[in-house]
């Protein structure tokens, strides 16, 4: 009994988990207040992200394109961005940060846009825009190394270390939350809060999960401001929640500025949620209240109702973000679930040394596979081919047609998830997070059980 980590075999990607560094990027900009992107390259790398992003969060939001054309394409587009610039700053009189996301065309090209920002800031800013705030951010994005996932470590720590100004101690806690829902953040906050723990939380979408206000403004936006992103050079300490999206940035604030840095682990289940608080009173001293070891004693309860008698030896596919497939898989061992695939979409060097890979490789003691660089032909082949008996496949709706074809119940989770109502609005992070994943997990096998006529569960009256 054993668990291998492995690089998918085949080259070449069939269904592929994620999208590209761009995706990543964009999906980090929408966090910032004042802030809209311009992509620089084609328009479909700005209209398909846009897309996947407004069908995950059911919401609008502004990003531009430099849309690069044949001429670009050959002779570079610079002058495009310039174009764009002006542009933006024209139509938005409110927006203050312009990050120039490139993409693997423009990359290929060669287009300078450290140099353009610099001949920017020098010439346009200045005799066009004079008194006004703008912050033009190189982003370099190319999709032909890593993954959406890359593009949003890159992008937090390319903000971070634009902003990131020293002055007085501000007593806040940096929170990078990593690629979250909004529902993950109102949970997120409302844990620091109950702790009484002033934080700036960063690349904050909770906004994106938007009233219909008589206003009728449609459109959404982040809420981390750039005051936020100047004073994380001032903060008591930085907690990333997520290794592989914000840890980059955690680990430059406390290499340039000695702030006090916890990466991980991402606050998904009982187990880690304690970890989390007890990060959180280690970095500011505050103590955990009563109100959350109720809390913890109400997930406790949900969970020991559902563990035992359902959810135990359920075997269980699981693709997606690398954190949100590891944190997933450490929850469904705490609820004696098995975990016998996890593929995570991209071939991060540090997939094989993460300490959570490494305590899943001592501490399983049945067969599990952890496939890198992998794809979702891995999880249909394995199925269809190779005899994989699955109970249940948690990821994102991009897999959902491996579950209908082959009669295995799905839960949608991660990014995207567009084919169920109001995911974006649910959390999976802390108690809350945990009650909600396990109840989903446990109503999702009953709904399946009714399916198929299994007696032991019509009969049932537990
Ligand atoms: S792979 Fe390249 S061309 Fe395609 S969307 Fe991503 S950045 Fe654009």
């Amino acid at each position: 009994m054993s668990c291998n980590v492995q690089v998918k075999e085949r080259t070449g990607c069939i269904n592929p988990i994620f999208t590209c560094q761009p995706c990543g990027s964009q999906f980090v900009s929408i966090g910032i207040k004042d802030c809209i992107g311009i992509v620089h390259g084609g328009q479909g790398c700005v209209m398909f992200v846009r897309l996947l992003i407004s069908q995950h969060l059911k919401e609008s939001f502004d990003i531009a394109s430099s849309s690069v054309h044949e001429e670009g394409a050959v002779f570079g587009a610079v002058k495009r961005v310039e174009e764009a610039v002006d542009v933006l700053l024209m139509r938005y009189p409110d927006v203050k940060v312009i990050p120039i996301i490139t993409t693997c065309s423009t990359e290929v090209i060669g287009d300078d846009i450290d140099g353009l920002v610099l001949k920017l800031n020098k010439g346009l800013l200045k005799t066009k825009y004079p008194g006004r705030e703008v912050h033009l951010i190189p982003i370099h994005a190319p999709s032909f190394v890593g993954s959406m996932v890359s593009g949003y470590d890159q992008a937090v720590k390319d903000f971070v270390s634009y902003f990131a100004k020293k002055s007085a101690p501000s007593g806040k806690l940096n929170l990078i939350t990593g690629w979250v829902n909004p529902g993950d953040v109102t949970a997120l906050k409302h844990l620091l809060a109950e702790m009484q723990i002033e934080a700036t939380v960063l690349f904050e979408i909770e906004k994106f999960d938007s009233p219909i206000m008589p206003t009728k403004r449609v459109v959404s936006e982040g809420s981390t401001t750039v005051e936020d992103l100047t004073g994380t050079a001032n903060a008591l300490g930085t907690l990333a929640l997520n290794r592989y999206e914000g840890g980059k940035a955690a680990a430059y604030l406390e290499e340039k500025f000695g702030i006090p840095t916890i990466v991980g682990p991402t606050p998904i289940g009982i187990r880690n949620t304690d970890t989390f608080l007890h990060n959180l009173k280690k970095l500011t001293g505050k103590p955990i209240p009563a109100t959350l070891v109720r809390e913890r004693g109400l997930a406790l309860d949900a969970l020991t109702d559902l563990a035992h008698m359902f959810l135990a030896d359920k075997k269980v596919a699981i693709y997606g973000n690398p954190d949100l497939v590891i944190g997933l898989a450490e929850f469904c061992l705490d609820l004696e679930m098995k975990p016998v695939l996890l593929l995570l979409g991209d071939d991060h060097s540090g997939y094989p040394k993460d300490p959570r890979i490494q305590a899943l490789q001592e501490k399983v003691d049945y067969e599990m596979k952890i496939i890198t660089n992998a794809d979702l032909w891995e999880l249909e082949n394995r199925i269809k081919n190779e005899g994989l008996e699955l109970d249940l496949i948690l990821g994102h709706s991009k897999g959902r047609f491996i579950s209908i074809d082959n009669n295995i119940p799905m839960v949608r989770v991660g990014f995207p998830t567009y084919d169920r109502a109001g995911l974006y609005r649910h959390p999976v992070v802390g108690y809350a997070g945990a009650i909600w994943l396990a109840e989903q997990m446990a109503n999702t096998l009953f709904t399946d059980m009714e399916h198929k006529k299994c007696k032991e569960w019509i009969l049932n009256v537990w």
